[in-house]
C-alpha cells in the first residue's frame, strides 16, 4: 500500500499515453506547439504494462488513461487491452474525436465510464477554444457513447467571458440525458495565460445554477475531487471540481505518470521520479515510487496554498498541461 507522509493512501494512477493532441485548446497548448516527445522517449506499450503491474501490486485500484489525447496513439487499443487484465477500474479522459473508433475496444476492456472534454455547446465557440472544427464529431460521439451504454462525464473548463454564460445550458442538458457534467475551475500552467480573474469559482457556479434550478448535493464518494449535485427531476447530475477555490487535497489518492515515464505525485508538483529510465536500466522501481509518494506536499505540489486570488502563475514551476496529462 502506498501512503504519503500525511497518511493518505494512494491507489489511483493516471497514465499519460502521449503529449500529442489533435486539438489546440487555448488553455492547454499553443497553436504552433511542435516540440513533441520523440517516440523513443515515450513509454512503450510493454513498458506501460510492466509499470502498471508494479503499481497494481502496490495497491492501485483505478487507472485513468489521458494525454495529450490518448486515442491518437497508434497502439492505444493494444495498451487499453493490456491494462484491462488488471483488477482495477480502468477509464480514460478523451476529447472524444476518435471515441467512435474505440467503442468495441472499450467494451472488450470492461471500460464503462468515459470522461469527454467539451467546453461549449456552440460549434463556433468550440472552434475558437480548440482551434479545430470538430464540434459535431465530438457531440455525435458523446451521443453514441451514451447510446452504447457508457456513463459519460463531460469535462467543462470554465473561463470568464469565454463559456461561463453556458453554465445553465450545460445543466439543462442533464434534464433529458443521463450525463454527468463536471465544471472544472481553470488552473494555472505554463503558457496558458491564467489569471485569477478568469476563474469561475465553485460559489459562482452554484449561485448561477441556483438561478434556474433546484438541486441537492449528493454524498461524495471517498477521494472524490468533484462536489456533485442532482437537479430535481433531471436524468443527469453536475459537479464542480474546485481545485482553486475549494481544494480537495486533504484526501488526495492520485499519482501521475507522464508519457515519458516520469512520476509526479501531484498535478502541480515540480519534482519527478524517472520511473522509465529505472525500468530500462533493469532497476527495481518500487523504491522510486514509494519515495515519490512519501515526498508529496500536502497541497498543490507545495507551490501555492490558501487563497487562489493571490496565486502568481509566474512563480509556478511545472510542465505545460499537455506534457503532464490532465
Ligand atoms: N485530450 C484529452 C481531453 O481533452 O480530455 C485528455 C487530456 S486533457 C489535458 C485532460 C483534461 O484536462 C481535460 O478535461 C481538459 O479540459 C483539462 N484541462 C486542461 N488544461 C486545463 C486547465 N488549465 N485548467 C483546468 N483543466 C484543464
Amino acid at each position: 500500500m502506498l501512503k504519503d507522509s500525511f497518511n493518505r493512501v494512494h491507489d489511483y494512477l493516471r497514465i499519460s499515453l502521449t503529449d500529442v493532441c489533435n486539438l489546440r485548446c487555448q488553455y492547454c497548448i499553443y497553436e504552433e506547439h511542435t516540440s513533441f516527445m520523440p517516440p523513443h522517449q515515450l513509454m512503450q506499450a510493454d513498458e506501460i504494462d510492466e509499470i502498471a503491474k508494479v503499481f497494481v501490486k502496490l495497491g492501485v485500484k483505478k487507472i485513468r488513461l489521458t494525454g495529450g489525447e490518448p486515442l491518437v496513439r497508434k497502439d492505444a487499443e493494444d495498451i487499453i487491452l493490456k491494462l484491462s487484465k488488471y483488477p482495477v477500474k480502468l477509464t480514460l479522459t478523451t476529447n472524444g474525436v476518435f471515441a467512435d473508433k474505440f467503442i468495441d475496444t472499450f467494451k472488450r476492456a470492461g471500460i464503462n465510464s468515459v470522461n469527454v472534454s467539451l467546453d461549449t455547446l456552440n460549434s463556433d465557440k468550440y472552434l475558437h477554444i480548440t482551434r479545430r472544427n470538430v464540434f459535431a464529431v465530438v457531440w455525435n460521439n458523446i451521443q453514441l457513447l451514451m447510446q452504447e451504454g457508457f456513463h459519460v462525464k463531460m469535462n467543462v473548463v470554465l473561463m470568464r467571458g469565454v463559456n461561463d454564460m453556458e453554465i445553465l445550458d450545460f445543466i439543462e442538458l442533464t434534464k433529458e440525458h443521463p450525463v454527468h457534467v463536471r465544471f472544472i475551475e481553470f488552473m494555472p500552467f505554463e503558457g496558458n495565460e491564467w489569471s485569477e480573474g478568469k476563474v469561475i469559482s465553485y460559489n459562482e457556479i452554484l449561485e448561477n445554477a441556483g438561478e434556474d434550478y433546484s438541486f441537492i448535493r449528493i454524498a461524495d464518494e471517498k477521494n472524490d475531487t468533484a462536489k456533485t449535485f442532482k437537479p430535481l427531476n433531471h436524468e443527469g447530475t453536475f459537479s464542480v471540481i474546485s481545485t482553486m477555490s475549494a481544494p480537495f487535497c486533504g484526501n488526495c489518492n492520485r499519482m501521475r505518470l507522464t508519457a515519458d515515464g516520469k512520476m509526479k505525485n501531484c498535478l502541480f508538483s515540480n519534482g519527478e521520479a524517472d520511473i522509465l529510465s529505472a525500468l530500462r536500466n533493469a532497476e527495481n522501481i518500487i523504491p522510486l515510487i514509494e519515495e515519490c509518494v512519501k515526498s508529496k506536499a500536502h497541497s498543490h505540489g507545495g507551490q501555492f496554498n490558501g487563497e487562489y486570488k493571490a496565486v502568481d502563475p509566474s512563480r509556478i514551476v511545472n510542465r505545460k498541461m499537455i506534457n503532464i496529462g490532465g
